[in-house]
């Protein structure tokens, strides 16, 4: 495994005791040969991510890709990665998206300012139906502009450029840092995740409390559900693919701790 890439809520994190037993797992995999690389892949933006790990035992990352695949930042340069950026600006135009919706979409409203950024515009949208959410699709694709509407919770609506999400925004990253796609890992709960287990050869970990509709996306994938949930079940499917004895891990885990 070169490179690892994690969604945060419900998989590596939960509140302070998950923190801490991935931030042991994960300072317990830096004594490997060859060190892989760590990636936060989440909904939450780059801003709430950066101060997640601030305030929390969450080990440093190499990169996060925020904002469901939307933004990239390379954390020892402290920046976003604009060729990322580059590669999402094609068929797309925050302004003209968000103006259009707002003009001819009624009973919508835009969501608070920190959960936009220039490629994802999102909006409370309570209780539509796919009729509704077609007619979104329509008036943005009039435009000449290419977008995919992604609907949550009966509630929340974004809109992105297509090609925008978690699976593959890792994948650019992949090839980027030129590392072949059957020596990375991914980890998820959530259907949002289910992107990243569908990167051609990589191997994913599905914990024990993911959602339905993540464990019915990956299956017959190269993916391994955990017994165990979150963190823990994180560290379990990981040191199977490794080959890691879990229970000398999690001794050397408690006797750290
Ligand atoms: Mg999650």
């Amino acid at each position: 495994m070169l490179l690892f890439s994690t969604d945060i809520d419900g998989t590596i994190f939960d509140g302070p005791e998950t923190a801490e037993i991935f931030a042991n797992f994960w300072q317990n995999l830096q004594e490997l040969p060859k060190q892989p690389l760590l990636v936060y892949n989440t909904g939450r933006s780059l801003d709430d991510v950066r101060a997640l790990i601030r305030e929390t035992a969450l080990p440093s990352p190499d990169f996060i890709i925020a904002g469901v695949g939307t933004e990239m930042f390379e954390q020892a340069k402290g920046k976003v990665i604009d060729e990322w950026n580059a590669e999402l600006s094609g068929h797309w135009d925050f302004e003209t998206v968000h103006r259009l919706v707002s003009a001819q979409i009624e009973d919508i409203e835009a969501q608070p300012d920190e959960c936009q950024n220039e490629f994802k515009c999102s909006w409370f949208y309570y209780d539509k139906s796919r009729d509704d959410l077609d007619r979104i699709g329509e008036l943005i694709e009039s435009a000449g502009l290419e977008a995919q509407v992604i609907y949550s919770s009966n509630r929340d609506l974004d809109i992105l450029p297509r090609q925008a999400n978690k699976g593959n925004a890792l994948r650019w990253l992949a090839a980027w840092k030129e590392i072949p796609l059957s020596r990375v890992a991914v980890a998820g709960d959530s259907g949002n995740d289910s992107s990243m287990f569908l990167v051609d050869d990589t191997f994913g970990v599905v914990v024990s409390n993911a959602e339905d509709a993540l464990v019915s996306a990956v299956a017959g994938g190269n993916a391994y559900l955990s017994e165990e949930s979150c963190a823990r079940g994180v560290i379990e499917g990981l040191s199977r693919h490794l080959g890691l004895d879990t229970q000398s891990l999690s001794n050397e885990t408690h006797a750290q701790g």
